[in-house]
Formats: structure tokens, sequence, C-alpha cells
């Protein structure tokens, strides 16, 4: 028999969940690598797991519903996973195959086949496919396309710039023509934005974001990672058909519901003809997925794009690694690498 560590939801978070308590290791279970039955489907080792702020909104109480399930209390959490392929009981997976896809945070499981097979043609460690090939890279793809609509030489200002939707969306931009203003948490997260290519970065915690877009603006796109005052400063300095693309309010999460930010100036949409748009990464795959897949990984692997990543080594590093996240400590994209080497 062989432990099957896995990740446990422990302790409902009130604010910014505790690293150690909140999201525990279990190593009580144990797996028959040789005989588990697999019924048809395949049984995997996980190589990497990915950390995401979205997971501060799965830790509430199961009966409030959200725009994903709710994490259960004592239970194994979820989330997007790249793992090898160890034993396969259909045709269409072999053993030495890598998967990505949403599993269950355990070292080794059963799995079902709605896992996407990687063809890793240009040799990419394969912890990537939980980073920049995998749901934040593609978040920032599909960001930059319909809803964005950018044209060369129009202004894009993007929040939490030196994490893992941000640095890739500052890369994308720059690369369609766009001139970039970015803002995030660190003198050091400015420099490697900078780095990027990026044309006016500052740190929102030393200068003031509306003066800063007043001065770089007005801001034609403002892809929105962190929501509250930020998102309102972005709105006082949109150009005339600007596009909001509403990804995510990061700086939110740890809010009660009754404490969240209210918006003050929405009007200014109407009066610059402006608009705001949600993303969900999910609903663009049917249409840039194939795309994403062509070109993304061609231009990591030629160096047209740089990858930052933050990798945390160890399961028993899962609780730090997501309140790092959540306060700003990650530089580029979280990952919980399980494996050596991967
Ligand atoms: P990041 O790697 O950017 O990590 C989160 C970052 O948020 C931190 O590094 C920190 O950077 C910043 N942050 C934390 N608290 C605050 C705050 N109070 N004010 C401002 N910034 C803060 O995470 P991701 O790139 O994975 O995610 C970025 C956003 O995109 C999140 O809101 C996430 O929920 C969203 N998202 C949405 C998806 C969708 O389909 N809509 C899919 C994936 C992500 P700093 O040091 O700069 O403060």
């Amino acid at each position: 028999m062989t432990t099957n560590s896995r990740i446990i939801f422990n302790e409902m978070p009130h604010g910014l969940p505790n690293p150690k308590t909140a999201l525990i290791v279990d190593d009580t279970q144990s797996i028959d690598l040789d005989n588990v039955p697999l019924q048809g489907g395949i049984l995997v080792k996980a190589l990497a797991f990915s950390l995401d702020p979205y997971m501060r909104n799965r830790m509430r109480p199961v009966e409030i519903q959200g725009d994903i399930d709710a994490f259960a209390l004592g239970e194994t959490i979820t989330g997007f996973s790249v793992a090898v392929v160890l034993r396969s009981e259909t045709p269409l997976i072999q053993a030495g195959q890598h998967v990505y896809g949403f599993m269950h945070a355990n070292a080794l499981g059963m799995k079902g086949l709605s896992l996407q097979v990687l063809d890793n043609k240009y040799n990419l460690p394969w912890r990537y496919y939980v980073g920049i090939l995998g749901m934040t890279g593609q978040t920032a793809y599909y960001g930059l396309k319909d809803i964005s609509n950018p044209k060369p030489g129009e202004t894009l200002y993007i929040s939490a710039a030196c994490g893992a939707v941000g640095h890739m969306v500052v890369q994308l931009a720059k690369a369609q023509g766009l001139k970039v203003i970015a803002s995030c948490g660190s003198d050091q997260k400015v420099s490697l934005v900078k780095s990027l290519g990026a044309d006016h970065v500052f740190n929102y915690k030393t200068a003031n974001t509306a003066a800063e877009l007043r001065m770089h603006g007005p801001i034609d796109i403002y892809f929105d990672n962190v929501g509250g005052p930020t998102l309102e400063a972005a709105i006082d300095n949109v150009a005339c058909n600007a596009r909001i693309v509403i990804c995510g309010m990061v700086s939110q999460y740890n809010l009660g519901t009754d404490k969240t930010y209210g918006i003050r100036n929405l009007w200014l949409l109407n009066r610059y003809r402006a608009k705001m748009e949600g993303l969900v990464v999910i609903d663009w795959a049917d249409k840039y997925l194939d795309e994403f897949h062509d070109v993304v990984p061609r231009d990591l692997a030629a160096g047209k794009l740089k990858y930052l990543e933050h990798v945390y080594n160890g399961m028993e590093r899962v609780g730090e690694a997501l309140v790092d996240l959540l306060i700003g400590n990650n530089v580029g994209k979280s990952v919980l690498v399980l494996e050596d080497g991967v």
C-alpha cells in the first residue's frame, strides 16, 4: 500500500485564512497502486497543483451559492492539476502520458476521462500546464480578445500586473501594439513588470492610482484583477468607448459580503460610452483554446513570452501558498510542486 496524501479544507476562514489551519494535509489514506479498480478510467500521480485566488471564494458554507462549488469542510479540495498516468483501462489514454484538468488534490487518484491529454511538443516543464499554459494563461489570452477588442496604439491598464494573469496580459498587450500602464504591490514587482515591457508601472501601495492614471491615461482598456477603489480610479480615467474587463476582484475576497467596496462612479460609463463586461475563462475555450495551444507554447519556447512563477515545493505548503496569493507575497503564478524537477 502507498500513502495517498491529500489536501483538506479544514477551517472556515473569517477574513484572511489562517495559513496553518485553513488547508491541511492528511496522510491517513493509502492506495494499492497495482490493484485499485479503475472502472475503465485511469490512475494518476499528481505532479503540480495550481493555487488560485478563486479558492478563497470556495471557502464558504456550502449552502451559499457561488459561481463555483464551495469546498466542503473536512473534504479533499479540488483545483487544476497536472498529473502523469500510472495505469489506464481505456485505449484513449496510455500509461506514461500526462494529463491536465480539474482534479481532487490527492497525490494519487482514479480519474474519469474529462482530462486533457497533453501534447508537450516543445518539451516545456510539465508544471507550466497549471500556469501559463493552463487556466491562468488562458484567462489572459482570452481576455485580450473580444471583450478588450484592442487596437494598436490604444492604452491598457492592468492591475495585479506581476501575478499569474497580469504578467501575461502585459506581454500580450505589448505584442499587440498597446501602451501598457501596470500596477502592482512592491518595488521588486515594479522592476519585473517593467522588464516585461510595460510602459509605465507603479506601486499602488506607495503611489496614488487615480493620479497615476490621470497622468498616463486616459485608458481605452482596463483589465481588472482587483476591483474596489482601483476599479473606481480606472473608471474615473476611461477614454471614450473604453472597455473594462472584469476578470477578478482579489482586493475584495477576504471581506465579508457586507463589507465589499461600493463603486461610486458608474455613471461615467454612460458619459464615456464605456462598457464593462465579466470574463469567465471557460466561456471562451471553444473559440480560442486551439489557437492558444498553437501560439502560447510556441512563443514561450521561442523566448517571446516570459513566465514568472512562484514555486512552493511540497503539499504541506498549500496554506502558506494560498495566503501569499491573497496578500501579494507571490511573484508570478503560484504553483504547488509535488515532485522534484517536473
Ligand atoms: P495573482 O497571481 O495575480 O495573485 C493575486 C495578486 O493579487 C497578488 O499577488 C497581489 O499582488 C494582488 N492583490 C492581493 N490583494 C490585493 C489588494 N487588496 N489590492 C490589490 N491587489 C491585491 O492571481 P491570478 O493572476 O491568478 O488572479 C488575478 C485575478 O484574476 C484574481 O482576481 C482572480 O480571481 C482572477 N481570475 C479570474 C479568472 C476568470 O475566469 N475570470 C480566471 C483566473 C483568475 P500585488 O502584490 O500586486 O498586490
